[in-house]
């Protein structure tokens, strides 16, 4: 019987197995909160717990926190981390702090497959998808490198991959972080982003989860969207807007639509104005990304009066819009800038 991850169990979960290894239900919530709350992920370390119990738990699980490669700091204050999971792909999170926030973007795969024309981590193709230990390691592996007194405030899922594209995972990391006897959340406080997979938001919508959604629009017709991002080709504009009119908002919140500014391509006024019509009747808010620069992209950022333009006409039809400088950019961590080179395949024995 293979291992089980002990960062994949939801606390009732491991109430289940601490029954199931012959010790009491609140053992398993003993383990919950070891894990979760204190960050401890060294099964010796948790005292509390019969030595006996320990041994068992030993054999049937472990805990499988990815190695933490190297950390780059940005001089904005965000710090990318590499992580090296088990087998040894690679894959990236970033800490980026924001006055009294501290947001932590997370992957979901190894590499995407979605291609997207202006991201950096669609040139790597989709590897594998993440287990929702992975996903949640990512938050563990930085709370270690954390001092005591700081805490992650924000969750992102917005590293590389694509969240509903690995919708169990997802979901499972979702409430992982949620629950309020492992790490306790407020889902406001978590933001779930997508390209635009209209059956994942359908299902999601299903959900009693009350995470945020941002959406990946960029662009405002389904010409330039079916170029920028294949996807369109299975969900046009029209598809996916219908989805987010019907998806359920909780009061006062309201879905982020994300739009990269690329010079020349998506940019223009009259995208400002289309953008503008496509978002009636969703309480929208838009987030506009100037293009972060990599190396052998076809694309630029626009001069910045266009951006401020773009954003004007936005604002003048009553819609949030805020111009977002991606933070990390100085270090490839900023959005669509996530890449790790693969490690050559170990043989096996
Ligand atoms: S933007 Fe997101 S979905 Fe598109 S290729 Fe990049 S990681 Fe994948």
């Amino acid at each position: 019987m293979s291992r089980v991850d002990l960062l994949s169990l939801l606390p009732p979960e491991l109430e289940t197995l601490s029954r199931r290894l012959g010790e009491d239900r609140y053992r398993g919530r003993q383990l919950a909160a070891w894990l979760f709350k204190k960050g401890v992920y060294d099964l010796e370390a948790m005292s509390d717990l019969p030595r006996e119990f320990r041994s068992r738990l030993g054999e049937e699980a472990f805990i499988g926190l990815p190695e933490v490669e190297r950390i780059t700091p940005s001089q904005d204050g965000s710090r990318k981390f590499v992580l090296r999971l088990a087998d040894g792909a690679r894959i990236q999170s970033v800490l980026m702090p924001d006055r009294d926030r501290l947001t932590l973007c997370l992957s979901t795969q190894v590499g995407c497959g979605f291609a997207c024309a202006f991201c950096l981590t669609g040139t790597m193709g989709l590897d594998r998808n993440l287990t929702a230990a992975e996903i949640v390691g990512q938050l563990a592996a930085a709370r270690l490198a954390l001092p005591p007194e700081s805490r992650v405030t924000h969750l992102v899922f917005m590293g590389m991959g694509e969240p509903l594209a690995n919708y169990d995972a997802t979901v499972r990391a979702l409430r992982l972080f949620t629950h309020p006897g492992a790490f306790g959340y407020s889902p406001r406080r978590i933001t779930v982003s997508t390209v635009g997979l209209v059956t994942g938001i359908q299902r999601l919508a299903k959900e009693d989860l009350k995470v945020n959604l941002a959406i990946s629009l960029h662009a405002t017709t389904d010409d330039v969207r079916g170029r920028l991002m294949p996807v369109n080709r299975s969900w046009a504009l029209e598809d996916l807007l219908a989805a987010c009119r019907r998806f359920p908002l909780p009061v006062r919140q309201r879905m982020t639509f994300e739009y990269v500014l690329l010079d020349g391509v998506n940019d223009s006024p009259e995208d400002a104005r289309r953008l503008t019509l496509l978002l009636r009747r969703v309480r929208a808010k838009v987030n506009l990304i100037p293009f972060n620069d990599w190396e052998r992209s076809e694309f630029r950022r626009p001069p910045l009066p266009r951006i401020l333009a773009f954003q004007a006409i936005l604002l003048e039809q009553g819609i949030t819009a805020t111009v977002r400088w991606s933070k990390g950019e100085d270090i490839g961590a900023a959005c669509g800038q996530l890449k790790e080179p693969r490690l050559p395949k170990m043989a096996s024995a």
